[in-house]
C-alpha cells in the first residue's frame, strides 16, 4: 500500500505491486532485483537473504532484500517450487538517458505451471499447466448413445510446447487426469462451479489453482492453435489456458504446437490409486522414483526419452495396430544389439532438443544452449547411419530414413560460434575467427592496441627512469600509469594527470594513453555489438527451424524409449507378448514375474508363476497366509498387462493376453485419513468405482476386500461382490482373501477358480513361504505362525493356539459356513438362471446368497 511519505520510486513500486498483490515482486534496480516490504521480510526468510532497509534514517525505513540479477534464476526456482508466483519488473528504458523516474513494468509472471525447467529441474519430468472448464449449460458434446461429457480439460508443457485437450464425463475423471499428468497448476474459469479446493488437493500444497477470465474475442494466434478442435467447449478451455499464458508470459510463444485432441478412452484407463498401488512412477512407500516400474524401465539416454517413457507408462494403448508398431521396432532393436548400441552411444550426445527449440522461440536461448543444440544435431547423422546403413532390418531402415537431422542448422552454428562461449551474449567471445570481417577487424584493432600498450610501458620506463612503472587496467578507472610514491619526483611536471591515489602509489593518465584507451573501448564496444547482432541472427535462424527441431526431438525420443525398452527386455529376459483377437478374454502367462519385486531380491530367488484364465473362467480367488505373495501375484498380472499395452515386452517366458480397457485395484491400506475417510470407507469407494465402471474387458484386482469391518459384514460384502462380478460384470478379476469360506463359491460358479499361494510348516513349527501359486484353496491361514515370524511372545502365541482350537471346536469359521454355502447352492439349484449371465458360462444357476442368506449363521457365532 502506498503511503504519503513514499519516495517517487516507492510510488512506482506500489503502483505495480497493487496489480500483483499475490506475487513476489522482483523490482529491477541496476544490477539487483530488490524485494521490498512484506516481500522482503518473507523472501529473506525463504531465500536466506540479508534483510536491510531503504532510507534507514528516515522515520519509515522500508524493509528491503536484494538479489544480484545474474543469480536470480536460482532464487526464482526456489520460490516457484515452493508454490509462489514471481513477477519480474524490469527497467523499460535506459537509466542513463531516461528523464525522471526510469519506466518499469512487469515483463513476466512466473508460476509453478509456467516455470521453464531451471538448473535444478528434473529433465525427465514434464511441467504441466492445465485448464478446466465445466459446461453447466448442457452444451457438452455427446456422441449418440454416450454419456454427456460436460468437462473439458487442456494442458500444456510450456517448456516443450506440447498442447493437448480432451472431454471428460465427471469431476472425478478430471481430477484423475490432473493427477496422472502430475499437473503443477490449474487454471479454472472464473465463476466455474468446479471446486477449487478439490483441485487444490490434487496439485498438492506446492501446486497452484488460479481463477482466470478467458478472452472475450479469440486472437488470430488462438484461432490457429485451436483450429483442430471443432466444438465450442474445447476451444473455450484451450483459449482459457493459452490466454493465461499470453497474459503471464507477455511474449510471443511461437513454439506452442496446435492443440491435439485426445480421448481418455483411447488408452488403457486406470486411476491414481492404481498408479500408486502398482508403484508405476514412484515407489508408493518412499515417494521416490527408485523402486518404481518407471525406474526399472528408464534406460533412456535423453531427457526427452525419459519424459516420453513416462507418458507411455501412464497411458498404455488400446489400439492393436499402434501396439504392434511399437513392438515391431522394439523387436528389431532387441535383435540387433550392434545397431542399438551405436544408436544409444549417439543419443548420449543429444541434449534436451525439445526444450532448446522452445527456448529459441521464447528468445532465451544463449550461446551455450546453441552449442548444445549443435552437438545434439551433429550426433544425428551417425545415429541415422546406424539405422539405415548398419542394420539390415527394413523396419529400422525406415525409422532411420524418416529422421531429419536438420544438418543445415548445425552447419550454421558450427561455422559461427566458438565451442565454449560464455553465458552472457553481450560481452563478446561468441564468434569464431574468420566468420565475420568486421568482428575480425575489431579484434585486430584490439590486438594492435594491446601491442601499443606494451610498447608504451617500455617507452615510459625509459623516459622516466622508473623500472617499476606499470601500465595497468581496471574496470572503474580504465587504463592508467602506476608509479610508487618513492618515484613520484622522477615524473615530468605537467605531462601526467592524476587519476587516483593509493597508499603507496599514484595513478596517472596521459594524453596519448587516453587516446588509445578511447580506441580500445570503441573497438571493444563495436565488437560486442557486432557479435551480439550476429548471435541474434543465428537465433532467428534456429527459431525458423523450430518445427523441424520439434519433429526431430520427438522422433529421437521415440527411438530412445524403444532402445531403452530393448535394453530392459534383454537384461531382464522379457518376451514379446501376443494379443488375442477381440472376444477372446483368456490370459495365458507362462512363468510370469513381478519385475520390481524380482529386481529387489537376490538373483534366482524370485519364484515365477503362471497366470492362467481360460476364456470362461475369469475370476480367481487367491488364498494363502499373509506374506505368501498374493498381492505380488496380482500386481504382476496388472504390470504385465500395462507393459504389454504400452508396447513393451513382458517379464515372462510367454504371454498371450486380451487387450484390456481399464484396470481397477483395491490393494493395501491406503487410508485417506486426511480426508476423514476410514479404511473401510476407502475400500468400499474403490470397490464401487470398479463395480460401476468395469466391463468384461476390464481387469480388477481386489486384495482382502472387506477386512476393514466386522468379519461377517466383510465376508457378506466380499461374497456379494464376487457374485456380482461372476454374474454381471464378467471382468477378469483376481480376488485375494482370508475368508476361506468364500472358496466354496467356486463350486457354484464355473467362472470362479480357486488358487492358493503355498506355505509349509517345517518340523520345528516354523512357517516357510513357497511363493508358488497352486490350484485349489489354501488349507489354512497360518496367522499364528506368521505372528510367530513377526516375533510375538511365545506364551501369547500359545494362548492364541488354544483360543483358535476352541473356536474351531465350537464350530466357528470355515466348516459351518462352507456347509451353508453348499446348502445354499443346492437350494438355488432350481432357481431361474440370471437373465444377464451368458447361459453357457454357468452350468449351475446362481443367486443363492439372496435366496438363503448365508449370514444368518452369524447370529449363532460366539461373540468375543
Ligand atoms: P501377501 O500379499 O500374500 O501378504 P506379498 O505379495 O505382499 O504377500 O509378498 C510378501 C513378500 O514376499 C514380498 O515382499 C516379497 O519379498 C516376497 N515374495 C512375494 N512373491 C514372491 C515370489 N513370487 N518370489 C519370491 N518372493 C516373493
Amino acid at each position: 500500500m502506498a503511503k504519503a511519505t513514499d519516495t517517487p520510486m516507492m510510488v512506482q513500486y506500489h503502483q505495480i505491486k497493487d496489480l500483483y498483490p499475490d506475487a513476489f515482486l522482483f523490482y529491477r534496480l541496476g544490477d539487483f532485483y530488490e524485494l521490498f516490504e512484506e516481500d522482503a521480510i518473507k523472501g529473506a526468510k525463504i531465500l536466506e537473504l540479508t534483510l536491510t532497509s531503504r532510507n534507514k534514517n528516515s522515520e519509515n525505513p522500508v524493509p528491503m532484500a536484494g538479489i544480484p540479477y545474474h543469480a536470480a534464476s536460482n532464487y526464482i526456482d526456489i520460490l516457484v517450487d515452493a508454490g509462489y508466483k514471481v513477477a519480474i519488473v524490469e527497467q523499460m528504458e535506459d537509466p542513463a538517458t531516461a528523464k525522471g523516474m526510469v519506466k518499469r513494468d512487469v515483463v513476466q509472471l512466473i508460476t509453478p505451471g509456467t516455470k521453464l525447467a531451471g538448473q535444478n529441474g528434473d529433465g525427465k519430468t514434464n511441467n504441466f499447466l492445465a485448464a478446466v472448464v465445466h459446461d453447466n449449460a448442457g452444451m457438452a458434446p455427446a456422441k449418440k448413445g454416450e454419456a454427456p461429457r460436460p468437462y473439458a480439460l487442456a494442458y500444456i508443457d510450456l517448456s516443450t510446447g506440447e498442447l493437448k485437450a480432451t472431454f471428460l464425463e465427471s469431476a472425478e475423471e478430471v481430477l484423475d487426469e490432473l493427477g496422472a499428468l502430475e499437473v503443477k497448476e490449474v487454471v479454472l474459469a472464473k465463476q466455474d462451479d468446479l471446486k477449487a479446493a478439490d483441485v487444490a488437493s490434487l496439485v498438492g500444497e506446492k501446486g497452484l489453482v488460479v481463477s482466470f477470465q478467458g478472452p472475450a474475442q479469440p486472437s488470430a494466434t488462438l484461432t490457429y492453435l485451436t483450429k483442430d478442435l471443432k466444438d465450442a467447449l474445447g476451444q473455450a478451455v484451450t483459449s482459457l489456458l493459452l490466454q493465461y499464458l499470453f497474459d503471464t508470459q507477455k511474449r510471443s510463444l511461437d513454439h506452442i504446437m496446435p492443440v491435439q485432441a485426445y480421448e481418455r478412452q483411447a488408452y488403457l484407463v486406470f486411476n491414481q490409486v492404481t498408479r500408486v498401488n502398482l508403484d508405476l512412477v514412484q515407489n508408493a512407500r518412499t515417494k521416490q522414483k527408485a523402486g518404481s516400474l518407471f525406474a526399472l524401465l528408464d534406460e533412456t539416454k535423453t531427457a526427452m526419452g525419459g519424459r516420453l517413457l513416462k507418458q507411455w507408462l501412464i497411458k498404455p494403448l488400446k489400439n492393436r495396430k499402434d501396439i504392434k508398431a511399437r513392438q515391431d521396432v522394439l523387436a528389431a532393436l532387441t535383435a540387433d544389439f550392434f545397431t542399438r548400441g551405436t544408436v544409444q552411444d549417439q543419443l548420449k550426445y543429444v541434449y534436451d532438443l525439445e526444450r532448446l527449440a522452445a527456448k529459441a522461440a521464447l528468445g532465451t536461448l544463449n550461446a551455450k544452449d546453441m552449442v548444445q543444440l549443435k552437438k545434439s544435431l551433429q550426433a544425428v547423422p551417425a545415429l541415422q547411419n546406424a539405422l539405415t546403413g548398419t542394420s539390415s532390418d527394413p523396419i529400422l531402415q525406415d525409422l532411420g530414413a524418416g529422421l531429419d537431422p536438420v544438418s543445415d542448422l548445425a552447419e550454421v552454428i558450427e561455422a559461427a560460434l566458438v565451442d565454449d562461449p560464455p553465458v552472457s551474449v553481450r560481452d563478446g567471445e561468441l564468434i569464431k575467427e574468420g566468420y565475420d570481417d568486421l568482428v575480425d577487424s575489431y579484434k585486430q584493432a584490439l590486438t594492435d592496441n594491446q601491442d601499443w600498450l606494451a610498447n608504451y610501458q617500455e617507452e615510459e620506463r625509459q623516459a622516466t627512469g622508473i623500472p617499476t612503472l606499470k601500465v595497468k587496467y581496471n574496470k572503474n578507472f580504465g587504463y592508467f600509469i602506476e608509479v610508487t610514491k618513492a618515484n613520484l619526483s622522477k615524473l615530468e611536471e605537467g605531462r601526467y594527470t592524476r587519476k587516483q591515489t593509493l597508499t603507496n602509489a599514484e595513478r596517472f593518465t596521459t594524453a596519448e594513453l587516453k587516446e588509445h584507451e578511447d580506441l580500445i573501448f570503441a573497438a571493444q564496444t563495436k565488437r560486442y555489438d557486432r557479435e551480439y547482432e550476429l548471435f541474434l541472427e543465428i537465433r532467428r535462424q534456429v527459431k525458423a527451424e523450430m518445427h523441424r527441431l520439434q519433429g526431430l526431438a520427438h522422433d529421437l525420443a521415440k527411438v530412445d524409449v524403444l532402445a531403452a525398452l530393448a535394453d530392459v527386455a534383454e537384461e531382464r529376459h522379457f518376451v514379446r507378448p501376443s494379443f488375442h483377437e477381440d472376444g477372446n478374454r483368456a490370459v495365458n502367462i507362462v512363468q510370469g514375474r513381478h519385475p520390481v519385486v524380482e529386481s529387489l531380491l537376490p538373483a534366482g530367488e524370485y519364484v515365477a508363476n503362471d497366470v492362467t484364465f481360460p476364456q470362461d473362467q475369469f475370476i480367481q480367488l487367491v488364498t494363502g497366509p499373509n506374506m505368501a505373495g498374493k498381492s505380488t501375484y496380482m500386481r504382476q498380472l496388472a504390470i504385465i498387462v500395462i507393459l504389454a499395452q504400452m508396447g513393451s515386452f513382458v517379464p515372462a517366458e510367454a504371454a498371450e493376453l486380451p487387450i484390456f480397457d481399464q484396470i481397477f485395484t483395491r490393494i493395501g491400506a491406503n487410508d485417506d485419513l486426511v480426508a476423514g475417510r476410514s479404511t473401510f470407507m476407502v475400500e468400499m469407494a474403490e470397490a464401487n468405482l470398479a463395480l460401476q465402471n468395469a466391463t468384461a474387458q476390464s481387469l480388477i484386482l481386489f486384495d482382502e476386500l472387506g477386512r476393514g469391518t466386522a468379519t461377517y459384514d466383510g465376508m457378506a460384502l466380499a461374497q456379494a461382490i464376487i457374485e456380482f462380478l461372476a454374474k454381471h460384470l464378467h471382468a477378469t478379476t483376481v480376488f485375494a482373501t482370508h475368508y476361506h469360506e468364500l472358496t466354496a463359491l467356486a463350486d457354484a460358479y464355473p467362472a470362479i477358480e480357486n488358487v492358493h499361494v503355498g506355505a509349509k510348516l517345517s518340523d520345528d513349527g516354523r512357517l516357510h513361504f513357497l511363493h508358488q501359486v497352486q490350484p485349489g484353496a489354501a488349507d489354512r491361514s497360518y496367522g499364528i505362525q506368521v505372528a510367530a515370524l513377526a516375533g510375538l511372545p511365545g506364551p501369547l502365541l500359545q494362548n492364541a493356539e488354544k483360543i483358535l482350537a476352541a473356536l474351531e471346536r465350537e464350530g466357528a469359521g470355515q466348516v459351518e459356513v462352507e456347509d451353508t454355502v453348499k446348502r445354499a447352492a443346492e437350494a438355488a439349484g432350481s432357481a431361474e438362471p440370471d437373465a444377464k449371465a451368458p447361459a453357457a458360462a454357468f452350468t449351475k444357476p446362481s443367486g443363492f446368497a439372496q435366496d438363503l442368506p448365508l449370514f444368518e449363521v452369524a447370529e449363532s457365532k460366539p461373540s468375543k
